[in-house]
Formats: C-alpha cells, structure tokens, sequence
C-alpha cells in the first residue's frame, strides 16, 4: 500500500535519531508530490528542528507544497516548545493531506495536532502502520506513561548458563568475542545511561565508556550503599557523568552526582523515579547478578540481551533467570555464540 511504504520510509528516517533525540521522541517525514519523494527529514537532535521542518526545509520547489501530503510517524506537535508547533507550519506552508503515524502519547500534544489540522480544513489520516510507529517511540512512551526509563537488561552467559567464576583472584571468565564487545559498545551508545552493582564495579572496574563505537558515554549510575567504593576505580573518576546512589549524604562534585536514597526500603522504585525526574530515557543494566535479578524480580525491564557463549564453565556465577511469560524472543547466531534478544511489551 502506498500509505504504508511512506510511513516506513518515515521510520527509516526516524531511526537515525535514536542516540540524540533523548527525551524526545524519535520522528521522520517525508514528502510526497505526484507520487515523488520531494522531501525528507528526521529529529536529529533534542532541542533542534523537528522532522516535519526539516522535511519542509529539504523541498527545493516549495510551490508544491501546495498539492503534496507530507507524511510523519507521530502525530505534528501543536504546542510551544523548544521549536514552534509544527501543525502551524504545516498549515502556513498550505500542505493539503497529512498521513500521521500514530498520535502523540503525551497528554499535552495528544489529538490536538490532529484538530488543529483538521480545523484549518486539511485532510488527516490517522493510524498507518500505528503499532510500527509506537513500537519505534517506546523509550518516549515508557518514560511519561510508565514514569520510568526504557530498561535493557545484558548479561554474557557460558553455555550452562554462568555469568562468571567464582572469584577470588579478581580475573573474570571470557564470555566475550571482539564482535560482541562492539555490540555491547553500540548498546551503551543507544541508551541515556549504564547502571552496574557495587560488586561489579570493584571486580570489573568498567569504565562503562563508549569505545569500541561511535557516539557519547552513556551517564554512568552505581549502587554505593555505604561510600565505601575505592575512589581510583574507573567509575570514579569524573570524565563521564555518573550518578551514586548511596544512604549517605556526600556533597556532589564535578560529574559526580551522589544521591541519597533509603536502603531499608525497596531501592529501584527510588532510583526509577530520580531517573524520570532527570529525564533519563532509557538505561543499560550490566550487571552483575544480583542487580539484574533484582530489576527481573520486579518485572522492571523491557527488553533483554543474552549472549550465549560456546564455552562450559561448569561452576561459578549463575546467570540470572527470566520466567517466560515475555512478547518475543530472536536469537542471533555469531559463529558459536548465540545472541538471544527478549522483548516484553509493557507498554499493552
Ligand atoms: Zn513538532
């Protein structure tokens, strides 16, 4: 259907926003003249133009406007932002039909672009490819329905299942191969932030940094009850902001945010509800066990990378377990390692 390929053309789009355009959502559009693609365009950047303004900007003979239908994955925003309201452009610019996605979720916005147009005598069709559309903004909608980030859990598992040996020399099983340590680097990349365990921190002493990928350090979050974690590890250290969650109060310093929070009390709904308040969209959880097992037993994840390793460790670590009540399941095969992509819906 030719609604349908412009629509996907506009989640193509869309998709190139995703490690920038935090916390808004990712959008795309496209405009079309006489069955012609005349216009493109994306939300590149939180704070800078939004997809229907850099498609209109794209259009070299803007006097077609006139008689093309612009098409966009989410609903044109109708309020004063950042940037004005794109329902406003798109009815000064005399675009006849406009194709929407899905609306917009946000109470704000919600069926008041689609008035808007609708009032100024444009024809609005709604609901084209809609579960594709939403599935692409579900970090956005996690975050103001559910006031809480997009979670992705990720562990690397041996073949019978540990995460790791049981360690008293401080060096880690290998589980993973160059290619899945890019992956790893990629996901960091996509999300607002990385959260580990205190264990974790003091055996690994990640740097939860952005290497082997392109763009920026996720905001680095660790579990430090007591302040009693080694200032030289490399969480630590200040390049990269990092929040600390801890029982004490501890003055903040450059990148180093300490947060009190009450331990005797369930600790994640605290932390989910400081994240929704700084806005943090989504976030990247790497362990260890127990952190994982933890945001599991609370049914407080989305989706969940497992990377299965070919090698046997016979004892150690267990991985953490996950029922299997979830939407669905992909497995990956990298040579002998298999990567296994669980996604839940929470979002129904
Ligand atoms: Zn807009």
């Amino acid at each position: 259907m030719e609604e349908e390929k412009y629509i996907k053309r506009c989640i193509q789009l869309a998709k190139n926003g995703l490690c920038n355009v935090a916390p808004n959502p990712m959008v795309g559009a496209v405009i079309v003249c006489d069955g012609r693609i005349i216009g493109e365009g994306y939300h590149i950047r939180c704070g800078e133009g939004h997809a229907e303004v850099n498609a209109i900007r794209s259009v070299k003979d803007t006097s077609l406007l006139k008689r093309s239908t612009i098409y966009v994955s989410l609903e044109p925003c109708s309020h004063y932002g950042k940037t004005p309201p794109c329902a406003d452009l798109i009815i000064e610019k005399q675009i006849p039909r406009i194709v929407i996605g899905c609306q917009d979720p946000f109470s704000e916005v919600s069926g008041r672009g689609i008035k808007k147009l609708r009032e100024a005598g444009r024809e609005v069709i709604v609901g084209v490819l809609e579960q594709e559309c939403k599935q692409l903004i579900r970090r956005f909608i996690t975050l103001n329905t559910l006031h809480r980030p997009y979670i992705t859990l990720k562990w690397a598992e041996s073949a019978d299942h540990f995460i790791d040996r049981e360690r008293t020399d401080g060096i880690p099983a290998v589980l993973s191969s160059p290619l899945s340590t890019m992956l790893v680097h990629k996901k960091r990349a996509e999300n607002d932030a990385i959260m580990v365990g205190r264990r974790t921190a003091i055996l690994d002493n990640p740097s939860l940094t952005v290497r082997n990928w392109y763009g920026k350090d996720p905001v680095r979050i660790v579990l430090d009850r007591t302040l009693s974690l080694p200032t030289s590890l490399h969480i630590l250290d200040g390049n990269v902001a990092t929040l600390i969650f801890t029982e004490k109060e501890h003055p903040s310093q450059h990148n180093l945010t300490y947060i009190k929070i009450d331990f005797t009390q369930d600790i994640l709904p605290q932390i989910m509800s400081i994240l929704f308040q700084r806005k943090i969209q989504s976030v990247l959880i790497e362990g260890g066990r127990q952190l994982l097992q933890a945001f599991i037993n609370s049914n407080l994840w989305d989706e969940v990378f497992v990377e299965q390793c070919p090698t046997m460790l016979h004892s150690g670590v267990k991985a953490p377990e996950i029922s299997n009540n979830f939407s669905y399941s992909v497995e990956t095969h990298f040579g002998r390692t298999i990567l296994h992509h669980i996604h839940e819906n929470k979002l129904k």
